[in-house]
């Protein structure tokens, strides 16, 4: 099965051919997001980049079996097996079980993406449910001697491991300045090798999520859960592997160490890695808190937004940026979107007013023809969109009366909207009169702060009352005036 499709494999650093295992079925693995705390923009972005991939696959005919993971489990603060258990600590901050907070993040996680539009995955499987398949992989890598136990906690034999493979195949670097970047042992340390990670930790007498296991009671380092469940749904072998690029030197160097470790088989034909949202050029994320959530961008609520940004709007913004460029998040590359994004809807609902002609001025195969040859080029969908703006304008001529379009070829601009607009790019009209409103309500709220400070209480009462009839309810607290319809 042909179909075309080129794409970037990190492994070989190029862009090859894609030929899968056994198609028409796909296996693709995307690491999930750590659900101890809510997913920020950037997440978001990677997530939506693999949507986009997922959806084209489906389209070009392949039977894709998704799997991405839910991390509830064994993520410690440090990269270098220390620091708290981050469910742990948040479980104490919040007062909940850690369990709650991980049922908490993950609604709160399918719901942002929900919004987003994006499809389910095939398979959602979460690390705390695979603790079995995590420990018998351990045992395997063991038996093989590329791991070691050292007081209740195993640790994988990088330097052993890397005598016979490639360590650093991922990102090409030289094993030397790994280890010349990496702490030097101390007394207390139980490991052998300054690169050696955990694969099974053991339990402190604090720690809440435990498991027992053949080396006491622990629970499992952060790389080993993604390695168990690919294999056990994916197979030894799959096709596609994805995540962030910032996975790639740790996480995923040391997925493709245990897998073949255990299997003596590199785990994924194609390594995907998608770029960084950026903040004026830093990387978005949780530990260096410039992160807004995508609520905070909706309802513009962040010292960074000028004002609110619909979800559709901001996915639009995600579409034009290659998936291995970065983007950086700007009001004004918003503000653009906002309005590339309208008059694309704008025109779709257009063309259906549309009536055909017997001539046409308008071809529309060698623009369909164009979108295909972006797509097949690495999922390019910036050149898609620039297309699509072509389609855009033949609409908006042949509606003005400037141009004419026969029956076929609108039957043809049709499916061309379908298929990129709404199933390879999962954009939707929407209603976005609500973020209308909350900009005209923080627009009242304000004049009738300003009112009040004058002592004008006729006016502020008028307002609110009048408010109240249009079942807006204002409720005034300490931290300023909110609003709910009743
Ligand atoms: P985490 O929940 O931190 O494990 O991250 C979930 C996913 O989001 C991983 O694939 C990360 O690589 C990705 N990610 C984290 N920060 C960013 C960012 N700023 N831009 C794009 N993707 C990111
Ligand atoms: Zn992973």
């Amino acid at each position: 099965m042909d179909t075309g499709l080129q794409l970037y494999n990190t492994l070989t650093r190029k862009k090859e051919i894609f030929e899968p295992l056994n198609a028409p079925h796909v296996g693709m693995y995307v690491c999930g997001p750590t659900v101890y705390s809510d997913v920020h923009l950037g997440n978001c972005r990677t997530f939506i980049s693999f949507d986009l991939i997922f959806r084209y696959l489906t389209y070009s005919g392949y039977k894709v079996r998704y799997v991405r993971n839910i991390t509830d489990a064994g993520h410690l603060e440090g990269d270098r097996d220390e620091g708290d258990d981050k469910f742990a600590k948040r479980a104490k901050l919040e007062q909940l079980e850690p369990m709650e907070i991980v049922q908490k993040y993950t609604l709160g996680f399918h719901d942002v993406l929900r919004m987003f539009n994006t499809l389910p995955p095939s398979i959602e499987p979460t690390a705390t449910g695979h603790i079995i398949e995590q420990i018998e992989m351990i045992k395997e890598i063991i038996s093989n001697g590329y791991a070691y136990e050292a007081n209740g906690t195993v640790y994988f034999d990088v330097e052993k491991y890397s005598k016979e493979y490639n360590y650093t195949i991922l990102t090409n670097r030289n094993m030397e300045d790994m280890l010349a970047n990496t702490r030097e042992l101390g007394g207390q340390d139980e490991k052998r090798g300054r690169l050696d990670f955990a694969l099974w930790i053991k339990a402190k007498p604090e720690t809440i999520m435990r498991w027992a296991s053949p080396w006491g009671e622990g629970f499992p380092g952060w790389h080993i859960e993604c390695s168990a469940m690919s294999a056990k749904y994916l197979g030894e072998e799959f096709d596609i592997h994805g995540g962030g690029m910032d996975l790639a030197a740790t996480h995923h160097t040391n997925e493709i160490a245990q897998s073949e470790a255990c299997s003596h088989k590199q785990p994924a034909k194609y390594w995907m890695h998608t770029n960084m949202l950026t903040v004026n050029g830093t990387r978005m994320s949780k530990t260096l808190g410039n992160g807004f959530l995508p609520e905070q961008l909706f309802k513009g609520e962040h010292v960074l937004l000028e004002k609110g940004f619909s979800p559709m709007t901001v996915k639009f913004f995600m579409l034009q940026a290659h998936y291995r460029s970065t983007l950086d998040f700007s009001n004004e590359a918003l503000d653009a979107s906002e309005k590339g994004f309208k008059r694309l809807m704008n025109a779709i609902s257009l063309m259906d007013k549309l009536s055909p002609s017997e001539s046409s001025d308008f071809e529309i195969g060698p623009i369909m023809d164009n979108c295909l040859k972006a797509m097949n080029d690495d999922f390019n969908s910036p050149v898609v969109i620039a297309e699509l703006f072509e389609a855009v304008r033949i609409i908006n001529t042949v509606y003005d009366g400037k141009g004419t379009i026969s029956a076929i070829e609108l039957d043809k601009l049709k499916k061309l909207m379908k298929d990129f607009v709404s199933d390879i790019f999962g954009l939707k009209a929407e209603d976005t009169s609500n973020l209308e409103l909350n900009s005209v309500l923080d627009m009242v709220i304000e004049l009738r702060k300003t009112a009040k400070e004058n002592k004008d209480y006729a006016t502020s009462d008028k307002i609110r009352l009048g408010l109240q009839s249009m079942g807006i309810q204002l409720k005034d607290s300490k931290e300023g005036t909110t609003w709910n319809k009743a």
